[in-house]
């Protein structure tokens, strides 16, 4: 079939058949997104034993809450990052913290507190190194900006994140940290590891298919705001990870990977109230002002929340 006479048949089946209140924006996208499957089908001769297995292949990636990890792993998330990029450049917004994916992990509600956090239940302190993370929160020009709200979660050990790893207390790993009257932020935690994809998922079982793996480097994720200010939604990448540039979700970016320090000395320890060599993160964020010409950096999607 040719690809006209694609487009219109589902002109025939999508829009010709309307009689109630069409929501125009949903009919363009739905119209486009059927044409360009069908096309697909065609050039690519599926067999309708191919097309239901795709069907079944996302009722399953749905049904085990994978769609958000198959979003990453096909550079789909990444993808709508490079064209915000793309509208700030346009817009003249640069020189702000780099923004890289959210992930499907956050979780809304966790506990406030002003300055400093610590993040881990202690738990794995003996397993682990623990870490020092902390910097100031600037404007555009240079600026700190005190009571910027600083929400930071990340992973344990084991590569689980609190609320999904119900073995976890609600909320380990996940703080909201207010700025300080001088924008500075502070916490404690313990360095993460890296993780995987569930080795028998939907999302796995695809990139083992395409010969990737579906390995992530060790990171911390943030959303960073101020009034005022443009949301940034941003992660750090723990440095010397085997996996830091080899992402299966596509979200290491220069500016997101600042050196990690291994602090020994011991007046430093006992300053930080240790007794053994901790990690040191030094980390600035640096956020654009609103800008009217630009679309929303809040970006609408069901999140969890405890
Ligand atoms: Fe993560």
């Amino acid at each position: 079939m040719k690809h006209s006479d694609i487009e219109s048949l589902v002109r025939g089946f999508l829009v010709d058949t309307g009689k109630g209140n069409v929501d125009a924006r949903t009919q363009q996208v739905v119209v486009r997104l059927t044409s360009d499957l069908f096309k697909a089908i065609e050039d690519l001769d599926l067999t309708a034993s191919e097309v239901w297995k795709g069907i079944e292949y996302f009722s399953e990636a749905g049904a085990t809450q994978e769609l958000g990890l198959l979003a990453a792993g096909l550079g789909l998330e990444r993808f709508l990052d490079i064209r915000m990029d793309e509208a700030d450049a346009e817009a003249g917004l640069t020189g702000a913290t780099p923004r890289t994916i959210e992930g499907p992990l956050y979780v809304a509600g966790a506990p406030e507190s002003e300055g400093f956090a610590r993040l881990d239940d202690a738990t794995e302190a003996a397993d682990g190194d623990v870490l020092f993370m902390q910097g100031t929160v600037y404007d555009i020009d240079g600026k700190p900006l005190p009571g910027a709200q600083v929400e930071v979660w990340h992973a344990n050990l084991k590569g689980n994140y609190s609320f999904f790893d119900k073995t976890q207390p609600d909320f380990n790993l996940r703080r909201t940290i207010i700025a300080d009257s001088n924008g500075r932020y502070c916490f404690r935690s313990i360095v993460p590891v890296g993780y995987g994809c569930p080795p028998d998922g939907t999302t796995q079982r695809l990139l083992d298919k395409l010969g990737r793996h579906g390995r992530r480097p060790a990171h911390i994720h943030f959303f960073v705001s101020a009034p005022g200010h443009r949301k940034l939604t941003t992660q750090i990448n723990i440095d010397g990870d085997e996996y830091l540039w080899d992402d299966f979700a596509f979200a290491s970016r220069e500016g997101l990977v600042p050196p990690v320090e291994r602090i020994t000395a011991a007046d430093r320890i006992a300053a930080h109230g240790l007794t053994q060599a901790f990690v040191s993160i030094d980390f600035d964020f640096r956020l654009n002002a609103e800008h009217a010409a630009t679309s929303a950096t809040e970006v609408e999607h069901i999140r969890a929340a405890a």
